[in-house]
């Protein structure tokens, strides 16, 4: 069989790690992928935070070296889902069976104001930016803001803001400063009412201030001014946001996408095209966008792919279950695992936040890289 999975992100590396394990060079599994390597997204915190040099996140593609995968560094132009045909920069692709896992695109253009007036933390060049940005804050008014949803890692700012407080702190400039956080939710993790309830107690008890339920639409970059979607006006020293989130043109071109985002069956992850799948941020699979539940999907799909490279019917479905690491500040990290999909409303439990838990994210990182790279991961967070 041919396998054409388009992305290395979270989904993709899963994937490809295991078929590579289970059928080794049997069968032909090409990855492509555009970048220069793999970023955990809460690698771009540490970054930004000065808690992790930038060479220090980066997973060189060029390290994949597993059985039965060929890795291609190219750009994907066009897909067509019916022949199963993959146009690239690097030439054309075949396959009996293609995996769409190409995440989310994000666009700071979208965002009237935003690229002149304010910054974002969700793009590489962005959270690697901020590093610097941070450094020379010498104080004022923060917001920490959603412009628009669906968004990936819904935790993300809340954490921010945390984190913010603590990097403030360690320089001096917090008493100078206020931290705003607008988000479009009525609490910051809904389906964990328990997780909700330590967030809203750590941004009072740190007196970072909760905007709920609304979205930063725009930038007044002259009045140093963010436009609220309710109509109300709030005004800046430095500005951190969350930017627009698209599927990538080329999938939308495909005509794979409904209403922006690729629907596939829930529990196979099937597009409504026979032998093409879809995983992760891509999807509108009724997940959080997060790398945990695209590492979920992946294992359900090549699940499918193994059991029928071996003559066999899957017998996996997928449960929308997914666990999420939340930095809580203060050199703490609590857990919150979901259930999404089980036909009920989602929940949540949390654990923590403590220092084992900041450990454990270490060791999740640690190995996934060890997993899908095969290598140790040298943290470097000098400088
Ligand atoms: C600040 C921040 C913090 C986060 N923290 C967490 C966290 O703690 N836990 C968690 O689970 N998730 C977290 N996330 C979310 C997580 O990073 C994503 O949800 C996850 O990476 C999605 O996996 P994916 O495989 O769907 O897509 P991605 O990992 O985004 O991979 C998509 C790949 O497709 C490639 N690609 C796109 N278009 C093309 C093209 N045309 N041609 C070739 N290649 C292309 C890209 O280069 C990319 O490598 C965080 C995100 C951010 C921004």
């Amino acid at each position: 069989m041919r396998i054409a999975v388009l992305g290395a992100g979270f989904g993709g590396l899963e994937l490809t790690t295991l078929l590579s394990e289970e059928l080794g060079d049997g069968h032909e599994v090409v990855l492509i992928d555009q970048g220069e390597g793999f970023i955990f997204g809460f690698s771009k915190l540490d970054v930004m935070f000065g808690r992790a040099l930038p060479h220090s996140v980066v997973h060189p593609y060029a390290d994949l070296v597993k059985p039965g995968v060929r890795f291609v560094r190219t750009s994907v132009r066009s897909i067509d889902p019916v022949a199963k045909r993959v146009g690239t920069d690097a030439g054309d692709f075949e396959a009996d069976i293609l995996v769409v896992a190409l995440g989310a695109d994000l666009h700071p253009d979208a965002t009237p104001g935003l690229l002149e007036g304010g910054h974002e933390f969700y793009t590489v060049p962005g959270a690697f930016a901020l590093r610097d940005v941070l450094a020379g804050f010498p104080g004022g008014r923060v917001i920490v803001a959603v412009t628009s949803t669906p968004f990936k890692c819904p935790p993300a700012p809340s954490e921010t803001a945390l984190l913010l407080h603590d990097h403030l702190t360690r320089r001096g400039v917090r008493d100078a400063s206020e931290i705003a956080l607008v988000m479009p939710m009525g609490v910051p993790i809904p389906p964990s009412p328990a997780a909700s309830k330590a967030l809203l107690a750590a941004f009072e008890e740190r007196g970072i201030s909760w905007h709920p339920e609304r979205l930063v639409t725009g930038l007044d970059p002259e009045r140093n001014v963010a436009l609220l979607s309710d109509g109300d006006e709030m005004p800046y020293d430095l500005f951190l946001g969350v930017p627009v989130h698209r599927a990538p043109a080329v999938v939308e071109e495909s005509g794979l996408t409904v209403d922006g985002w690729v629907p596939v069956n829930p529990l196979t992850l099937e597009t409504s095209f026979p032998d093409v799948y879809a995983v992760g941020d891509v999807t509108s699979v009724g997940t959080p966008k997060a790398g945990v539940f695209a590492e979920g999907q992946a294992a359900i799909v090549a699940h499918a792919i193994i059991a029928r490279a071996r003559g066999a019917a899957p017998t996996s479905e997928y449960d929308g279950r997914g666990m999420c690491y939340l930095e809580f500040g203060h050199d703490q990290v609590a857990r919150v695992d979901v259930t999404f999909l089980s036909g009920a409303a989602p929940v949540g439990d949390l654990e923590g936040p403590s220092s084992a838990l900041a450990a454990d994210k270490v060791a999740f990182g640690a190995t996934r890289v060890q997993r899908w790279f095969g290598r140790e991961w040298e943290h470097d967070s000098a400088g």
